[in-house]
């Protein structure tokens, strides 16, 4: 059994959770239930951002200026509702305002100190508050910051410095050693252009904040949100509170990030982590971005779509099954909610719920309900390397593809066979191999879906009467051996896995 750490970004909480955020927590979700499906223990991560000054300028809006932390709470449970309803598995939620995240960025702090990468001077420049970043001339667009149409802010202050450009030789080998920890690797050049040409030392402080972790030995500056965000990926596996803990799951195995910050996790993260002495994450995912039915999704433009009335119409698992089938991860995409209607129709309802039913009919018309014996045959060998070799490597959905090859395969194979001639010709033998066949096909994808579709993969062991929490509970590898389906069990067809919609 291996460790498997993994993180999402962690959030602003000056809104709600829109389909986006909840694609790449979705994304993660499926990561950290195929690894705990095939043994590795997992800890999954994911939590609010909440030291920033957008939550100040929200909590200000809202007419909460007296009581911010009030804000953030309630704000923050919100999101965690929401993840909740959304059937995620993280195992913790970690919110930055949390006494363990001051602890460890404090440590952090000190660390990075203790290796003379601190110092003070004056910052100059334009901030975009939307990017909570320092921003450069050469980065704008017509005097704008190009994500959020706005002109930055110029400061003048006295700050305390990162010498983030100490690292810039150091951070060039290790991509260059480490050709996977950039994924997709087509982001690489960015990062690598970025960390040769633009990397300067960053102001790691800033005087005029009110809220935020005062830089330890001078109360008058706060920390640097994002030098204070990307520590929590430390602070939730104990980083300054408990060292075993630490010791353990550090370092992560897989950050998963929008394409929009990857220049943080991929430069100012690993440096930060060099200076302080610490092993550097195994790896960074960044997914792309996705339009609404072709647009961009904003807010100003009010097309941002909330997750949870689709998952009400449609349910968790055509959600996410609908965003790997239609999404490819690391590119981007277009969402579009005639186009999960179509899939929920053809792929889900047609497709997948038709084999169910028709192998579980045919069962109870031939064989009274009861699992045929066993046939002979073994198979989806090939599809089932195919599933596991994408799954590892993260490429969801060419892993959920190769399910749907089973899928669509199970289905010619009926049509082939012809159940309905063989028991009118009185040809047991091959109706028996035939349903056994088509029964156990189902068991496998049940295994195979687990990741994707948690609920579809229990209703389908429930009608094959297995026990899902049983059935789970095997090995990997042993429960996806070929054959484990016994004959005589007896199956419980149940209603339609996928109920048409009303028009
Ligand atoms: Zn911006």
């Amino acid at each position: 059994m291996e460790k498997f750490y993994l993180t999402t970004p962690i959030y602003y909480v000056n809104g709600q959770p829109s389909i986006g955020h909840a694609y790449t927590n979705i994304t993660a979700d499926i990561i950290a239930r195929y690894q705990r499906m095939i043994g590795n223990e997992v800890f999954f991560m994911t939590g609010t951002d909440e030291n920033s000054q957008k939550n100040v300028e929200a909590a200000e809006k809202a007419g909460r200026a007296d009581d911010i932390q009030g804000y953030l709470d309630e704000m923050s449970a919100l999101w965690q509702q929401s993840f909740d309803t959304l059937g995620l598995t993280h195992d913790r939620f970690i919110r930055t305002t949390e006494a363990d995240h001051k602890k460890a960025v404090e440590k952090f702090w000190q660390a990075v100190d203790a290796k003379g990468d601190i110092y003070k001077g004056e910052y100059q420049g334009l901030y975009c508050t939307g990017c909570e970043a320092f921003v450069t001339e050469s980065e704008l667009v017509e005097g704008k910051c190009q994500i959020h149409k706005r002109a930055p802010e110029s400061i003048k202050e006295e700050n305390y410095f990162f010498k983030l450009s100490n690292y810039r030789q150091a951070l060039l080998d290790h991509i260059e050693k480490n050709p996977d920890f950039i994924m997709p690797k087509s982001r690489r050049n960015e990062v690598v252009s970025y960390i040769d040409k633009f990397m300067t030392d960053i102001s790691i402080t800033r005087q005029s904040m009110k809220w935020g972790i005062p830089a330890p030995g001078d109360a008058n500056q706060r920390i640097y949100v994002w030098f204070d965000a990307l520590i929590n990926y430390l602070t939730g596996v104990g980083y300054g509170t408990d060292d075993q803990r630490f010791e353990k799951w550090w370092p992560a195995n897989l950050h998963l990030v929008g394409k929009d910050i990857i220049k943080f996790h991929c430069a100012l993260w690993p440096a930060m982590l060099m200076s302080a002495g610490l092993p550097l994450p195994k790896q960074v995912l960044a997914h792309g971005f996705f339009t609404i039915d072709g647009e961009k999704m904003s807010k100003s433009l009010g097309n941002v779509i909330d997750p949870l009335p689709i998952v009400q119409d449609y349910g968790n698992d055509a959600l996410r099954f609908f965003l790997m089938r239609e999404i490819r991860l690391g590119e981007d995409g277009d969402f579009s909610l005639s186009r999960l209607a179509e899939r929920y129709d053809g792929e889900l309802a047609n497709e997948l719920g038709n084999l169910v039913h028709r192998v579980l009919s045919m069962t109870e018309k031939y064989f009274e309900g009861e699992i045929p014996e066993r046939a002979e045959q073994t198979a989806k060998a090939e599809a089932m390397k195919n599933y596991q070799a994408n799954m590892d490597e993260f490429r969801l959905p060419d892993a959920l593809e190769a399910v749907w090859k089973i899928v669509r395969e199970a289905n010619q194979f009926i049509e082939l066979k012809k159940p309905w001639v063989l028991a009118k010709n009185e040809d047991l033998h091959e109706l028996s191999d035939t349903m056994y066949l088509s029964l156990e096909t189902l068991r496998v994808l049940a295994w195979l879906i687990n990741p994707f579709m948690p609920e579809t993969a229990v209703k389908i062991l429930t009608k094959l009467g297995l026990d899902p929490g049983t059935e789970f509970a095997q090995d990997y590898f042993s429960g996806l051996t070929w054959g484990k389906l016994a004959p005589g069990g007896k199956i419980d067809k149940g209603e339609a896995l996928f109920p048409r919609r009303e028009e």
